[in-house]
């Protein structure tokens, strides 16, 4: 499928309407192999484009279920685009993230499972994240 109708779809199914900054960002996002800071969107966006509009969309994208965070011990909040199912309602990225040591990219394993863990009685979680650390495809010597 086209870029376009990927980006025109995605905005439709969750409700959102179709203007200039969400159309850029919602393309960078699904062109990205890695999870992108708002720091590393705006570089990839258009030089004019209003850094609060991108904020609001990058809200918007995560509130509606479009996107979703990729957290690692730095403080620098990542995005990633999430699988075609997530919605506001249900969020159903439950994939383990991969940090690069070499090229610093934190990847969204999609087809790899968070594992099931057993709590302890009356522990209730309510979120999770799953980070591995090492090299990634790219950076493997050939
Ligand atoms: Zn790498
Ligand atoms: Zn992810």
């Amino acid at each position: 499928m086209l870029a376009a109708d990927r980006i025109a779809q995605t905005l439709s199914r969750h409700g959102l309407r179709h203007t200039p900054v969400r159309w850029a960002v919602l393309l960078v996002m699904m062109e990205s192999n890695f999870a992108l800071s708002i720091g590393d969107i705006e570089q990839l966006l258009p030089p004019d484009t209003d850094r609060i509009t991108v904020y609001r969309t990058l809200k918007s994208f995560e509130e509606s279920g479009l996107i979703h965070r990729v957290i690692d011990a730095s403080d620098i909040i990542r995005y990633a685009t999430c699988s075609i199912e997530c919605s506001a309602q249900a969020h159903f990225d439950n994939h383990v993230h991969f940090k690069c040591t070499c090229c610093q990219h934190i990847y969204c394993l999609n087809q790899v499972a968070i594992p099931v863990v057993t709590l302890p009685d009356k522990f209730e979680a309510v979120s999770r994240d799953y980070l591995l650390a090492g090299v990634c495809r790219e950076c493997q010597p050939t």
